[in-house]
């Protein structure tokens, strides 16, 4: 298949208006392209997790007329996988093992990148606190590494610069968003990723993650993100509401709308399969301008 897609929401609370238009933009892209969609459950920070958020998503997505191919993977399932990809980036000398604390961190950095504060590295020339937790670190490369994004065009970054050694698996044993995502997308073959620009500093990091573990790259699209009045991402923490399955038709048309594919103002009185008949057939992603931040 010359395409496969993915939507992979966090069980942190029900869907909102943001997850809403990451959704659609993937399912389109994906079905317009006679690809896969593939579900994933990224529940890997078990502590931020809300109890039957899983459920919900799932059954918001089915009343919103989302199909998903092939199984669901779950990351708390998969947790063997990520530290087999972690010895193998070990056993290439690519990682350290990291016992600063965050104040420690934050008292020896001199320099600041794109995230904050810059790991100088502490653990990699002095000898690692005995007894202390651990987490992994990769070296991270002093190179550009280039790629086209299919909204924000041509992005490059020096890791090493921007943003320093990172973490692969955390002080609390959990294993880093970054490593995951890149091992996961591997196994389930993802040609295309569709997601939030929010992602794009992050995409560097993955690429030479995919590269070190000698796995294919992937195509990627970064869609604005949907902010509230006071220019905040939509999110848990920011109170977002959940999106209203007895209001699809009109939610799912403002989500379009949002991408800028121009819905006809009918559309929203029709039934799901009329909307995404329509979507799937008048998607284009050349239509999304690629701001960084839109309002609702
Ligand atoms: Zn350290």
């Amino acid at each position: 298949l010359k395409y496969i897609g993915r939507f992979a929401p966090s069980p942190t609370g029900p869907l909102h208006f943001g997850s809403l238009v990451a959704a659609v933009a993937s399912y389109c892209d994906a079905k317009a392209n006679n690809g896969k969609w593939l579900l994933r459950i990224e529940d890997l920070d078990k502590p931020r997790e809300v109890s039957g958020a899983t459920q919900t998503i799932l059954l918001q997505l089915a009343c919103f007329g989302f199909i998903w191919d092939d199984e669901i993977i779950y990351q708390s399932e998969r947790t063997f996988i990520y530290q087999a990809a972690l010895n193998a980036l070990s056993k290439q000398k690519l990682t350290y093992p990291c016992t600063c604390s965050r104040k420690e961190i934050a008292d020896a950095a001199t320099h600041k990148g794109i995230e904050g504060a810059i790991y100088p590295g502490t653990c990699l020339h002095e000898r690692i606190k005995l007894h202390a937790p651990i987490a992994w670190r990769i070296k991270a490369p002093d190179s550009v590494i280039a790629f086209e994004d299919r909204i924000q065009g041509k992005q490059s970054q020096n890791i090493a610069q921007d943003i320093g050694d990172y973490v692969l698996k955390r002080v609390d044993q959990l294993f880093a968003y970054q490593l995951a995502v890149v091992v996961d997308d591997a196994d389930q073959h993802i040609t295309h990723v569709v997601r939030g620009v929010d992602l794009l500093n992050s995409t560097a990091r993955q690429i030479y993650l995919q590269q070190s573990l000698q796995l294919t790259s992937v195509q990627y699209a970064h869609i604005p993100v949907v902010t509230n009045a006071q220019g905040e991402k939509l999110s848990k923490q920011t109170l977002a509401p959940a999106i209203n399955s007895h209001n699809a038709a009109e939610e799912l048309c403002y989500a379009l709308q949002f991408l800028n594919q121009n819905p006809p103002e009918y559309l929203k009185r029709e039934s799901l399969t009329t909307i995404w008949d329509w979507a799937i057939d008048h998607w284009s992603i050349a239509k999304i301008q690629p701001n960084i931040n839109n309002c609702i």
